[in-house]
């Protein structure tokens, strides 16, 4: 502002100086005029004194364009800050001394005056109040309890700080329970979570906690499906599961098969040529495998496995009787029956071929 008011003043004295200019370039006109006109009717006497008056006012007028020109240039150099009346700002910590007009600084910042940290402020510039870093906390060097912590309450120390002074509190933490050992309160089984408790000794707290379930306990393998033997003798897998002994929940579940020993093989396949032409009772068809050499138990094994339907067999054997002889119902169920068929498959058999 100060700046652009001195500018004003400026601007108004080249203008005068020009308007001052202009006035004496008149003067010198109005002189040289009088100067002409006494050249042609004038004394020499006058004709001298005016050309004395028409230097005069050149020079004047001369000078006067000097001073307008002169103050027309410190204008231009004021306005581009090419010459400057500095104002200039006090230096501050961080910045050096500044013309307020131009932007130049002087000198260099003046630095921070620190003052050194404290237990509760951290270091701090005297004059500017920037702060650095944290300030050092209290240092309390013995603490005394005051309270003793328990499992439900905090306890209280109390100490002086070595630095300032000032007396400290502070807050012990809770002291954990003192549980005595665990009871169980409900025992876990394989199917279901347990339950165990535990008392603080001190303040009573209970603490339960679940036990994880136990493993279940597999028992034998049990076959749901027995393998399955063809008449031709070759084997499908049978299905056989585990299960929990405690439980029943079912824990395995597999495929097995069974291999055929020769004697089984050679017996099936004896049995399947025998049924091929002629009709057995269940124990008649055995009794004809042992008598051909086979063991009971390959002799039984081919005769479970053979396929055959004993009540389609009791009916073939009634007929194969009444083909070649003549029976009473009767008569025929107690043949069938000493051929070894049951009562039952005796009976089916005879009433299937009519009776
Ligand atoms: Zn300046
Ligand atoms: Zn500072
Ligand atoms: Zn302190
Ligand atoms: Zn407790
Ligand atoms: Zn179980």
């Amino acid at each position: 502002m100060e700046d652009a008011k001195s500018n004003t003043a400026a601007v108004d004295a080249a203008a005068a100086a020009t308007q001052a200019a202009r006035d004496a370039t008149e003067a010198r006109d109005e002189a040289q005029r009088q100067y002409d006109e006494a050249k042609a009717s004038g004394t020499e006497e006058e004709i001298a004194e005016l050309k004395a008056k028409e230097q005069k006012a050149r020079q004047k007028k001369l000078a006067l364009y000097g001073a307008a020109g002169v103050l027309a240039l410190l204008i231009m150099l004021f306005a581009t800050h090419v010459i400057c009346f500095h104002k200039w700002q006090d230096a501050t910590c961080t910045v050096p001394e500044t013309c307020s007009v131009c932007g130049r600084t002087r000198g260099e910042a003046l630095g921070h005056e620190w003052k050194e940290a404290t237990c509760t402020s951290p270091k701090t510039c005297d004059r500017c109040e920037e702060t650095e870093g944290e300030a050092l906390g209290h240092k309390v060097e013995k603490w005394e309890t005051t309270k003793k912590a328990t499992c439900t309450e905090k306890g209280q120390q109390e100490g002086t700080c070595a630095r300032c002074g000032k007396k400290q509190t502070r807050e012990t933490k809770m002291k954990d329970h003192s549980f005595g050992d665990w009871a169980v309160t409900k025992e876990a089984s394989c199917t279901k979570e347990g339950v165990r408790t535990r008392v603080c000794q001190s303040c009573g707290k209970e603490e339960t906690e679940t036990i994880k379930k136990t493993d279940h306990t597999p028992g034998d393998w049990v076959v749901v499906q027995e393998p399955s033997v063809t008449s031709l003798g070759s084997v499908n897998a049978g299905v056989r599961t585990r299960s929990c002994t405690a439980c029943g929940t079912e824990l395995e579940r597999e495929e097995f098969t069974i291999e055929l020993t020769m004697g089984q093989k050679n017996a099936m396949a004896k049995a399947a040529s025998y049924l091929s032409f002629q009709s057995f009772s269940y124990s008649g068809l055995v009794e004809q495998l042992e008598f051909e050499g086979f063991s009971h138990e390959d002799a039984v094994f081919a005769v479970d496995h053979c396929g055959a339907d004993w009540n389609e067999q009791a009916a073939l054997k009634a007929q194969s009787y009444l083909d070649f002889m003549s029976f009473s119902r009767q008569g025929l169920i107690d043949q069938l029956v000493f051929e070894g068929f049951s009562y039952e498959q005796a009976e089916y058999g005879v009433s299937a071929v009519g009776y």
